[in-house]
């Protein structure tokens, strides 16, 4: 018996209802003191004012489902589901509880259990087909997103809005996240290697100063290509060689997040290759947090090493840019007004909050304007604003309140779901704001030949 078991067992521990390969370890949820401090950075608990709806609430059944006092039931799954697993509860403990573990795991052991979630059939197939088809699939992605394109783009959309068929269908909301397809995809990129530029736009003298792999991400291609390209242009300007490298597919992230944790490691395993290069980059901080901590989702696996070693190449694209410093005289004036929102998985997650406002803070007559509680969830979370509409809502409508005090013309941050769930508030508050990545707006402040 492991020392981990031992002491469960010293705990007086019945019969855990886990029964996965990977349950909600001891060592980890029985750091949580039930202090409480975490509560009030809670979203849903500040939304829900309900304790089981709060990160000590969830330890607790968790802990008490892996003692055998809890059942695997609706109960659990609903308080479960609930959770955006923004992490702003890891950043609020004191006691270092690492929660997105704990949760992550226990999703695992509640996908096995696809009934306790009374999803409808179409709504299982949907959701089957999204994670098992589409996102580990560049061309099944690309073939969906060319259907919503042509929606989109040939007035369909139009006339499906004008008709109220949308809102007959409860479809609005739905309809209303759903990202912008591009009209030109990032497709032409994959497989290309773009030069580290000088200041005047011309190939750098001598060696670059890194060599880096871009991640272009599975739902960027599609819906975030100009993100992309905005990536690869800065990091030129700042003296990298930057590849785009063909063969790389999803990172596994929203996998992981949905207690998928098999595919999550089939999809992460095959991107190892990519640790051949200094550093391989992400623009998604969704993504970059969940491929930080490769290590533990490979715990137990023969390929850990490897996972290690990935994830001790992977650096946000803000964290890099700041690291190596953009060079000077490269920036021009960029005379606005912004406000940035801390993604959840950059500053819970990454503990990234700096990086991104002394990026902008290069950036000559931009003025940064803080909000109010910048690292509270905006509501995005992967596909949470699509699953539980009513609870997104109402953090959207906060994140806008705290928007609006600052009188921001544009709002930057540094993730395309926070970008999707933005841009939706600010069409519903018809503010006319832009959102934008930080390397989008440092884009815009390339030299002229470079702008868009
Ligand atoms: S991850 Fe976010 S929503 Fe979930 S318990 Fe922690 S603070 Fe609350
Ligand atoms: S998770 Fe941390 S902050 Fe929250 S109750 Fe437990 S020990 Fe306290």
């Amino acid at each position: 018996m492991s020392a981990t078991a031992d002491t469960k067992a010293a705990s007086g521990a019945a019969s855990s209802v886990f029964t996965g390969p990977e349950p909600p370890r001891w060592e980890d949820y029985s750091r949580c003191t039930h202090c409480g401090l975490c509560l009030n950075a809670c979203p849903t608990f500040r939304v829900l004012g309900e304790e089981m709806d709060s990160p000590r609430g969830r330890i607790y059944q968790v802990a008490q489902a892996d003692a055998g006092r809890l059942p695997l039931d609706r109960q659990l799954f609903t308080h479960l589901d609930r959770c955006l697993d923004c992490r702003a509860c890891e950043t609020a403990c004191p006691s270092g509880v690492e929660y997105g573990k704990i949760l992550e795991r226990a999703r695992g052991e509640l996908e096995r259990h696809p009934e306790l979630a009374r999803r409808s059939g179409v709504a299982r197939r949907l959701r089957a087909y999204f994670f098992d088809r589409v996102l580990t699939s560049p061309a099944a992605m690309r073939r969906q997103a060319a259907l919503l394109g042509f929606y989109q783009h040939s007035g369909l959309r139009a006339l499906a809005r004008a008709s109220g068929v949308l809102r007959l269908l409860r479809l609005a909301g739905l309809e209303a996240l759903a990202p912008e397809i591009d009209r030109a995809p990032f497709v032409a990129e994959m497989g290309r290697t773009f030069p580290a530029l000088a200041a005047d736009g011309q190939p750098r003298p001598g060696a670059p100063r890194a060599r880096v792999a871009l991640l272009a991400g599975c739902i960027q291609r599609v819906a975030f290509a100009e993100m992309n390209r905005a990536t690869i242009r800065v990091l030129q300007y700042c003296g990298c060689e930057v590849a785009v490298p063909a063969d790389q597919g999803c990172c596994g992230a929203l996998h992981v997040h949905a207690g998928r944790r098999d595919q999550a490691r089939a999809l992460a395993a095959a991107n190892f290759p990519l640790a051949g290069y200094d550093a391989v980059i992400s623009n998604s901080a969704g993504c970059g947090a969940v491929m930080k901590e490769y290590a533990d989702l490979f715990a137990g696996d023969e390929r850990r090493q490897r996972a290690r070693e990935f994830a001790a190449k992977v650096r946000d694209v803000t964290e890099f840019l700041d690291e190596l410093g953009m060079p000077d005289g490269v920036l021009r004036p960029v005379p606005r007004i912004v406000t940035y929102q801390d993604p959840c998985h950059l500053a819970h997650g990454q503990k990234i909050r700096l990086a991104p406002r002394r990026l902008l803070g290069r950036v000559p007559e931009l003025r940064l304007m803080e909000m109010a509680r910048a690292d509270a969830c905006c509501g995005s979370a992967g596909i949470y604003n699509v699953v539980h509409p009513e609870i997104a809502g109402r953090l959207l409508q906060e994140k806008m309140d705290t928007i609006a005090a600052t009188g921001a013309e544009w709002i930057v941050t540094a993730n395309p779901g926070c970008m999707l769930q933005l841009r939706a508030g600010a069409r519903q508050r018809r503010t006319g704001q832009r959102v934008l990545h930080v390397v989008e707006l440092l884009a815009l402040a390339l030299p002229p030949a470079e702008r868009r």
